[in-house]
């Protein structure tokens, strides 16, 4: 997956309700990145036709349609291939300090992790700078395991 890291940063104000969004998560991945993730790992599943690795993973590659189970450990340090800037809460209350909400592609992934990227002033963020999982002292094998992201 590729990313142009020359594009022009963006900022667009918009109310954007989150608890609008219904997910499905297939359980095994999910098992697999909770399971990595008491250990400080992010797992996640490798199609051995293409070699995309799903973080977390499903049962089947989405491109090549066939049935997968190679769990690869991928790096906690990752790249920045999205975020907003969050100025308000779901119900569009001004919030004292913004939060920057990003998706994240950890390395040896070719899918996107969302988090939120702390210690930086959220105007100097952009988009394909490099982050790291901040974990928890005690992890209890979720995805709250990590706390934030913080630039490398
Ligand atoms: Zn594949």
């Amino acid at each position: 997956m590729a990313y142009n890291k020359d594009l022009e940063t963006r900022e667009v104000q918009a109310t954007w309700d989150v608890t609008t969004y219904q997910y499905k998560l297939d359980g095994r991945g999910a098992k697999v990145l909770a399971d990595g993730m008491k250990e400080k790992t992010i797992r996640g599943i490798k199609c051995p036709q293409c070699g995309r690795v799903y973080v977390p993973g499903p049962t089947y590659c989405r491109v090549c349609y066939i049935d997968i189970d190679d769990v690869v450990d991928c790096s906690d340090e990752g790249v920045v291939m999205s975020y907003c800037i969050e100025m308000a809460d779901v119900r569009g209350n001004p919030m004292d300090e913004h939060r920057v909400s990003a998706m994240i592609k950890f390395d040896g992934a070719d899918t996107w992790f969302i988090g939120t990227v702390h210690g930086i002033d959220p105007m100097d963020v952009k988009i394909g700078m490099k982050v790291k999982a901040i974990w928890k002292d005690v992890t209890e094998g979720n995805l709250g395991d990590i706390q934030r992201f913080e630039p490398v």
